[in-house]
């Protein structure tokens, strides 16, 4: 059982709104003094991870200011999410694929801008 950080008091699960689902996995709330934690989703609690394809895993992704009509874009559950959340937008060189996501690339978005017009 999680106790409260403040007072240690018992932590109690509290049920969550539909928007807060895609950000936390849960909310706990102290009813000795009515302080509510939340937990992050994992996604959140990486921020210095790096941008992978979620299909083949690779990190050498490229940033992209605007979704290209060449190239599909990802419509996968947590590329949506990422998007609205509001994501970067990548391209996999490989895949040729587009997906949203949190993480920042491996390069910097400096050497993927000088990329994009040599594209
Ligand atoms: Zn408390
Ligand atoms: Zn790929």
């Amino acid at each position: 059982m999680a106790v409260c950080a403040k007072c240690g008091g018992r932590l109690t699960r509290r049920h969550r709104k539909w928007y807060q689902r895609f950000v936390y996995q849960q909310i706990l709330h102290c009813r000795k003094c009515g302080v509510d934690q939340q937990m992050p989703r994992e996604f959140t609690l990486k921020p210095t991870a790096y941008v992978q394809c979620p299909r083949c895993h690779t990190h050498k992704v490229s940033r992209r200011i605007a979704p290209d009509k060449i190239d599909p874009v990802i419509k996968s559950f947590s590329s949506v999410i990422k998007g609205l959340l509001g994501g970067r937008l990548y391209h996999c060189n490989y895949c040729r694929i587009q997906f949203y996501d949190l993480r920042h690339s491996m390069k910097t978005p400096a050497v993927s801008d000088t990329e994009r017009i040599t594209l």
